[in-house]
């Protein structure tokens, strides 16, 4: 299943190579048994043998990535949903909102030999009223004596029927060109951004605090290859640093080595940098003068990697220059100004002695290793029934919202949704948020819970 790894991130990620526009989101939908897995596998390419009816035996995985005539876009698998759904009620109409909700356009999925069943009917009138492009597949007509079942398909208003074999491959050619013609060529849900090679770097703080002395501690006898991206502008230019044995890109490092000192501004430019590189960064190291009081551009930074969904490690540097005392008071003002990121991951450095410099590597990587973890849909939701079973939202007016199921939008960082009968208190979604931190870890990266409404 390696080959299939999911897509990581949502919008907005990458800037550095390999920068890409969110690929458009194609979910396929349908009643179980229709053959939405085995259609999936087909577009996919995976070998029959993968679809089974084995209990147990789940399928974890919402999106794929796919490509078909040279148009690269994102599957929604829904099939395993329904077996991965434990202790929350998930009806086939829920299941196809929820997949709309996710997509960009759909391919639904019906059995031509079963026709039209008033489940089939009321998912077109879901599907209609979202608006979302929709294509209508005839599964199971394995030969041409299957055509007319199809034909009959007509009935349901959804424009032509394709009729397909997901089985045999019959047909998922011509239902696959429709599909790209009615997908975006970039996706208004937010897909998933590519990106590869080293690991991307932020190394960030306000002046003084020792990104400068901390590079070339960090590059030190190490190699360094300074990196021009682009060749285009002068100004940004990425160092590759080798730590632990691998290489790392520490991004827009030019800002950092030419120390410029603007006068006026430098405040609005200094803003504007740290912007630029969280943009091209998977993860950001901000660095703290432990010697000294916090301050507000301190929180400010902090803030940014924060709403930029970085993953985030914390140095507090100069830690030579700190005595007992001045520690004490350090310990407070971070509880009382960092609240907002206690999930941040924490080093006590000096760059300029090189004490605990090499504790950001097992940092790096356990940031970066949370902003990529995807929770398997039917642990998130074994998880999700378990904790309103244990803690429901409280009545309000007589009403309780219910929790009907929830699904992982995307990884980088880990963003999830939740689909409710109604609206979860601020206070619900916190607690929520805090035993997914309990119960799965993100250490060093932010996540989000969002919340749609459904009646
Ligand atoms: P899902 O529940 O919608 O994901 O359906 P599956 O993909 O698990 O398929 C349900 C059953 O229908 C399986 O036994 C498949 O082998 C069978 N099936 C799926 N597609 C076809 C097809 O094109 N032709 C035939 N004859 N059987 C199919
Ligand atoms: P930048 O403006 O963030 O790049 O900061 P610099 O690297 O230029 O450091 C500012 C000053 O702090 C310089 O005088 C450094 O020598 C000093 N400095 C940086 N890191 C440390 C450290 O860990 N310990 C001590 N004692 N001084 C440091």
């Amino acid at each position: 299943e390696e080959d299939l790894a999911l897509l990581a991130g949502t919008g907005g990620g990458d800037g550095g190579e390999g920068a890409a526009a969110p690929l458009p989101v194609l979910a396929v939908v349908g009643r179980p048994n229709v053959g939405k897995s085995t259609l999936v596998n087909r577009i996919l390419g995976r070998r029959e043998a993968v679809v089974e009816d084995v209990p147990g035996v789940t399928r974890d995985r919402v999106f794929y990535q796919a490509s078909w005539s040279g148009r690269d876009f994102t599957l929604v698998d829904t099939g395993g949903w329904e077996r991965n759904v434990s202790g929350l009620d998930l009806r086939v109409a829920e299941q196809a909102e929820v997949a709309v909700e996710l997509a960009d356009a759909v391919v639904f999925v019906v059995d031509a030999t079963v026709g039209a069943t008033a489940t089939d009917e009321a998912v077109v009138r879901l599907l209609r009223r979202s608006g979302r492009p929709v294509v209508l597949a005839a599964n199971k007509v394995d030969d041409a004596r299957g055509e007319a079942d199809a034909a009959a398909l007509w009935s349901l208003g959804l424009g032509e029927p394709i009729p397909v074999s997901a089985l045999h491959g019959r047909g998922t050619g011509d239902m696959l060109d429709a599909a790209i013609a009615v997908l975006p060529e970039v996706s208004a849900v937010g897909g998933p951004v590519l990106g590869g090679g080293p690991r991307r770097v932020a190394l960030l703080g306000r002046p003084n605090v020792g990104k400068s002395s901390m590079l070339n501690q960090l590059a030190g006898s190490e190699r360094v290859v300074v990196d021009p991206t682009a060749g285009t502008t002068r100004d940004p230019v990425d160092e590759l640093v080798e730590l632990g044995g691998r290489q790392w890109r520490f991004v827009d490092t030019a800002g950092i080595r030419r120390r410029v000192h603007q006068t006026r501004g430098a405040d609005f430019y200094a803003s504007l940098r740290t912007q630029a590189a969280l943009e091209k960064a998977e993860v950001a190291v901000v660095l703290l003068d432990a010697s000294q009081p916090l301050t507000e551009q301190d929180v400010r930074i902090v803030s940014m990697v924060q709403e930029a969904g970085r993953a985030l490690v914390l140095a507090y540097n100069k830690w030579d220059l700190t005595d007992e005392e001045r520690r004490h008071y350090l310990e407070r003002e971070i509880e009382r100004d960092l609240v907002q990121t206690p999930w941040a991951l924490r080093v006590n450095v000096s760059a300029v002695t090189g004490r605990h410099v090499e504790k950001l590597v097992p940092a790096l990587d356990t940031a970066l290793e949370s902003w990529d973890t995807r929770v398997p849909t039917g642990k998130l939701n074994a998880f999700l029934g378990e904790l309103v079973a244990a803690h429901p939202h409280p009545v309000r007016g007589g009403r309780q919202p219910r929790i009907l199921f929830g699904t992982q939008a995307s990884t980088r960082p880990p963003r999830f949704v939740v689909f409710a009968t109604g609206f979860l208190e601020a206070g619900y979604r916190r607690f929520i948020e805090r035993r997914l931190r309990e119960t799965f870890g993100f250490a060093g990266s932010p996540i989000e819970v969002s919340v749609r409404v459904r009646e």
